[in-house]
């Protein structure tokens, strides 16, 4: 430790001192990030903000729930500074295991939206992310799908594609419907989803589109940056899947689609309190929004920061204004609608 110390104390003397060394954190210091966010893109962020701050970033990647119970075990002495995850119920989970510490920042409160925020300051959202449907235009007509509710209408009979009700996206989608419309609606929702169901659930968001793909179905829920990375990647198969399928932005109350989050917050035994203030600033900022758009496509979350290419050309929606902590916190409730209707 002692010798540890010093090695830092080194450093620190000899960035005081002109010299420029890249292998030590100097006194700018370390940030531990915990995130369940899982894209290879974010790797290039942080060597961007550690070139801009000399902040060094230590990644700890986990799937939410993981990190969540790490960070409770760990307790008083977790190392964690800053959590993010793709998603208001992860982090509205977090905040229920008592894992953040509200932080107050004029730079997060202009940049990101009231809606898109916990009103505690407990996290913050910096991406957006719609939860929309791919469908068959060749048979299903845009106003068939322009509305959740018709989801689960006789129409849709044995021709729809979902993944499992223990993915957190749909918790979060039925949360919603269910702060909306209350609870008897929702579940009679959530029955005719299931009465229409093409299949038991499987697979994962981008299963469901190639499922709509091959005919297996007419209408798959998906979140919106599956589909626009299939149609503008790399994998032909995928963009020949997506040149027969459409994506659609239902609307919820004729108030727009249902929208999520990736977003983050300070934890609450943060040993790096403010170089975790300074990153989850750094993660809302213009250039990072449009950084984490382009290459994961996602929607920036300020309304000042133009989606670029390619969601550009997905981006001319409405977004439902709803409160992501309101429908964030309506998971339980979620869940047992869901389990008792028989969604898998
Ligand atoms: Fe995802």
């Amino acid at each position: 430790m002692r010798l540890k110390n010093m090695m830092i104390a080194l450093a620190g003397l000899a960035t005081l001192g002109g010299c420029s060394s890249g292998d030590e954190a100097g006194d700018a210091g370390v940030v531990n990030l915990y995130s369940a966010r899982h894209y290879d893109s974010d790797q290039a962020l942080y060597d961007r903000f550690t070139e801009e701050t000399g902040i060094a970033i230590n990644v700890m990647e986990g799937r939410p729930d993981e990190l969540v119970a790490r960070m409770t075990s760990e307790g008083e002495n977790s190392p964690a500074d800053l959590f993010i995850a793709a998603d208001a119920g992860a982090l509205w989970r977090a905040q229920q295991a008592g894992l953040f510490q509200p932080v107050a920042s004029d730079t997060l409160d202009q940049r990101i939206p009231a809606n898109l925020r916990e009103p505690g300051g407990n996290w913050y959202g910096f991406m957006r992310r719609a939860r929309v449907v791919a469908y068959d235009p060749a048979r299903v007509q845009p106003e068939e799908i322009d509305d959740y509710a018709k989801l689960a209408t006789p129409r849709f009979r044995g021709r729809i594609c979902v993944r499992s009700s223990d993915s957190v996206y749909n918790l979060s989608l039925v949360g919603a419907l269910i702060e909306a419309w209350g609870e008897e609606r929702a579940e009679q929702w959530v029955r005719g989803v299931v009465a229409n169901m093409a299949r038991q659930p499987e697979g994962g968001d981008r299963d469901q589109i190639r499922a709509v793909g091959a005919g297996v179905c007419e209408v798959a829920l998906t979140n919106s940056y599956y589909y626009i990375r299939m149609a503008s990647g790399d994998d032909a198969a995928d963009r020949a899947v997506t040149d027969k399928v459409a994506l659609g932005f239902p609307s919820l109350d004729g108030q727009g689609a249902h929208v999520n989050i990736s977003g983050g917050g300070v934890a609450r035994n943060a040993p790096n309190r403010d170089n975790a203030l300074r990153l989850l600033e750094f993660f809302a900022s213009a250039d990072s929004q449009r950084h984490i758009s382009a290459n994961n496509n996602e929607y920036p979350a300020s309304p000042d920061v133009p989606a670029p290419a390619p969601v550009d050309a997905y981006a001319d929606f409405t977004a439902h204004p709803m409160s992501v902590a309101a429908f964030a916190a309506r998971q339980p409730q979620a869940q047992s609608l869901m389990s008792a209707a028989g969604w898998r």
